[in-house]
């Protein structure tokens, strides 16, 4: 799910994190987070295993007590049995009030639709989240276009890797339920109220467009999505629509700016992995992973490489078929950094394929 490789290796200085809960949920069940916020989570294929949602106490519209729920899990029969098991358990069989979405991803989003048109709900989500998660799942049905085959076959891919490509295409679509047709925007700031507690909106980019985070000042507790992880180093890749891109700089301005906005005593709510102290410690550690990287990265390009001859200095994982796609896309990512940053050049060669060197 676009979530970034797990973190090996090159971890040599990871900060001590603190985890008070032991135990995660299990499918269908519920673990209390403080009062009124509870922990769920919902099945996911592959390596991630699952993510984490949440539920608030909330009042609906018509004054019943109901669940304001953060993220939904990607579209499938399990999670939605999943959601089944807990709205009938744990939620006590109580109406969802709203859907806050923390950002467009199908682990997120996907299920959004489901729960809004169960309960005549509405989805809560910043508007770019929103709008480029409509024009990506437009992408499905179609075939792979022109411009997207030239941006990998730049980087290096062979014609085995675009072939794949060209047939895996419009995946995207396939992780999202229907999604609602509209929705209330979140923007950088808000104060939303959610049952008896304030939360404030404060907004990410680089992983996607415009990640919402939730911030309670009272309760202490940030729910982060796949802004902060405590495990996961989250994916930030340049795509095909925008090849001259530059995530990185959002995200490491983003983890900055997080700094300041939300104090390091909050139990962070993380999309991935347990809920977590040490909230500072972290954002110092990712930002100083990439910078670390973008080192390595500009040091070896005193030679000429393509994108896909940098992997071994940003992971330590040998990169597979499965991984590429991910792979090329934090590579193009770093290398797009160092561009903006006046340190690197690129040049294509006769054959359409990018080559980068540390600038003179
Ligand atoms: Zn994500």
């Amino acid at each position: 799910m676009r979530d970034g490789i797990e973190e090996g290796g090159w971890e040599s200085h990871r900060p001590k994190l603190s985890y008070p809960f032991e135990h995660g949920p299990k499918t269908g069940e519920a673990v209390d987070i403080a009062p009124g916020v509870k922990w769920m989570r919902m099945p996911l294929g592959g390596a991630l295993a699952f993510i984490n949602v949440w539920a608030i106490a909330d009042k609906a519209p018509d004054g019943r007590d109901g669940w304001a729920i953060v993220d939904t899990g990607i579209s499938g029969m399990e999670t939605r049995n999943a959601w089944r098991a807990v709205l009938q358990g744990p939620l006590e069989g109580k109406p969802v009030t709203r859907v806050f979405v923390t950002h467009m991803h199908p682990d997120h989003i996907g299920m959004s639709g489901y729960l809004t048109r169960k309960f005549d709900a509405r989805l809560w989500i910043t508007r770019l989240e929103y709008i480029t998660c409509r024009s990506l799942a437009a992408d499905t049905g179609r075939e792979a276009p022109a411009d997207a085959v030239a941006f990998f076959k730049a980087t290096g891919w062979d014609e085995d890797a675009l072939e794949s490509y060209r047939a895996k295409f419009g995946g995207f679509g396939r992780g999202l339920y229907a999604l609602p047709d509209s929705f209330h925007r979140l923007n950088d700031g808000d104060e939303v109220r959610i049952g008896d507690h304030t939360w404030r909106v404060v907004v990410g980019s680089g992983h996607s467009p415009e990640h919402a985070c939730l911030y309670s000042p009272e309760l202490k507790l940030m729910i982060s999505g796949d802004q902060v992880l405590p495990k996961i180093s989250s994916n930030v890749s340049v795509f095909p629509t925008e090849p001259d891109g530059d995530p990185l700089t959002d995200w490491i301005t983003s983890l900055a700016r997080i700094k300041t906005q939300i104090p390091d005593d909050v139990l962070v709510l993380p999309a991935h992995n347990d809920p977590f102290h040490g909230l500072h410690a972290r954002l110092d550690h990712l930002i100083s992973g990439h910078e670390r990287g973008l080192t390595r990265l500009h040091e070896l390009l005193a030679e000429p490489k393509r994108v896909v001859d940098v992997f071994s200095v940003l992971f330590r994982r040998p990169i597979n078929e499965n991984l590429l796609g991910l792979a090329t896309g934090e590579s193009l990512a770093h290398l797009n950094c160092l561009i903006a940053r006046g340190q690197v050049v690129r040049q294509r060669d006769q054959n359409g394929v990018d080559w980068y060197r540390a600038a003179a």
